[in-house]
């Protein structure tokens, strides 16, 4: 288990002023420090009350060329830049206030936040990062050709393919995403838009502050800006840019690789709001209790390192808590899939009482083996005693097991209490013995 990352904050406040893209006006921007567990969140200055939005993919309004979050009648447009530096930079928590309804836009790029979060500094908090670790591959796909997929890693990283229309300006980038890394390689790449999509926009003046002071405008083959490119592969960074700042609306740090070819915000935002579906139903399956990490409870790859059951026999997914040495809690989500619901019984399926029995076994071992430190010895069951079932378990249910060693005699024979839980009411009990063998 790697040693847990801290949540961070902002040295100080600090703050810049500039021009907003969609009205032209000036706008002034606030980056200040927040708690911990606060996250992100913008704060509208000129409004009464100084309404704040949190920067959660719940708040998602709109993906036309831009993220537009949103709570009630209070918009923000533009969120992806600032966004996209804080997380990228390890910023957790902090509140983002303008006097506007848009940051100021800048040369187009994340680089003046950049310099904003390096001006403030960026402190460690006491508590844990959240993080989101991808399990699963999962996959987003849009009409417009856009297609994300994400898959399991150990660090952040994204792999991006971006490609114009007719394949023109085809580019490829790949990278773990750290501070040192967007610094250097992605917070100077600026926005990019298509002649053919902002000529509408210009006549409509939509973007009046829009200039080639913040934008490369592409029209055929030429390029064109006040500045140079500042990387032969401008666009692709900037393609990366976006996705981290729409990828920081799920406010949990993403252990995974994202494979994007073609991104736009429509889709980042769809991938983003997969995750936080996934997190949902992740939490779903222990709640009341949180997921804790590293010794504190043992995921299902821990639990099938130390029992040799496996499916359709594995009766605990997970150890939420190890509350003393002797006692833990497990925990067994029950589907439909179960192969005993097809015989006990058809049209009525109940979990039959035995493998609820033998899901307190598991745990109780589960506990044993981590007294003993070994997974040597497989543990055999001897008795049980005061075996009562007091409700039925239906699929759908989440199990908690509860086993608490109450006698251990040298290190072969064990003696365990133990109890079922489903929302909160017991469903059976028993009073186990095992013995310990060599494998
Ligand atoms: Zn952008």
């Amino acid at each position: 288990m790697a040693t847990p990352e801290f949540q961070q904050t902002l040295g100080k406040t600090g703050g810049f002023s500039g021009t907003a893209l969609h009205t032209g006006e000036k706008v002034s921007l606030k980056l200040h420090p927040a708690p911990v567990d606060h996250g992100i969140k913008f704060r509208r200055k000129d409004l009464q009350d100084e309404p704040t939005i949190d920067a959660n993919i719940g708040n998602l309004k709109t993906v036309e060329r831009a993220t537009t979050i949103g709570e009630g009648p209070v918009r923000v447009h533009t969120v992806e830049h600032v966004l996209s530096a804080l997380w990228a930079m390890g910023v957790d928590n902090a509140i983002v206030e303008m006097d506007a309804n848009e940051p100021p836009i800048g040369d187009g790029s994340a680089q003046p936040y950049v310099d904003l979060i390096r001006k403030a500094g960026v402190t460690t908090q006491e508590e844990p990062r959240k993080f989101f670790d991808v399990r699963d591959t999962m996959h987003v796909e849009s009409k417009t050709g856009a297609l994300l997929v994400l898959l399991p890693d150990d660090k952040f990283r994204i792999s991006c393919t971006q490609a114009g229309p007719n394949n023109q300006f085809t580019q490829f980038l790949s990278m773990e995403v750290t501070p040192a890394v967007f610094e250097r390689e992605i917070a100077p790449a600026r926005t990019f838009v298509y002649y053919e999509d902002v000529k509408p926009l210009m006549d409509k003046n939509l973007i009046k502050g829009g200039s080639l002071e913040n934008a490369i405008v592409v029209r055929g083959d030429a390029v064109l800006s006040k500045e140079p490119l500042r990387f032969a592969d401008e666009f692709v960074r900037h393609k990366i840019l976006d996705i981290i700042g729409d990828l920081a609306l799920v406010g949990r740090r993403i252990r995974g690789h994202a494979v994007a070819v073609k991104p736009g915000h429509a889709a980042n935002a769809e991938l983003a709001r997969s995750i936080t579906r996934e997190q949902i139903r992740r939490s779903a399956v222990a709640t009341p209790r949180a997921i804790p990490s590293g010794d504190a409870g043992l995921d299902t790859d821990e639990v099938m390192q130390i029992l040799p059951h496996r499916f359709p026999f594995l009766m605990v997914d997970r150890i939420i808590s190890f509350e003393t040495e002797t006692k833990c809690v497990g925990v067994k989500t029950v589907t439909i899939n179960e192969p005993c619901f097809q015989r006990h019984f058809p049209g009525h399926p109940v979990m039959p009482g035995v493998m609820q029995v033998e899901a307190m076994a598991q745990v109780a071992s589960i506990l044993l083996f981590k007294l003993a430190r070994t997974t040597s010895r497989i543990g055999y069951f001897m008795s049980a005693d005061a075996v009562k079932f007091r409700k039925p378990v239906l699929p759908g249910d989440t199990i908690f097991i509860h086993a608490e060693l109450t006698k251990s005699r040298g290190e072969r024979l064990a003696k365990a209490k133990c109890h079922c839980v489903v929302n909160d009411a017991i469903v059976s009990e028993a009073e186990l013995m095992f013995t310990f063998l060599d494998k």
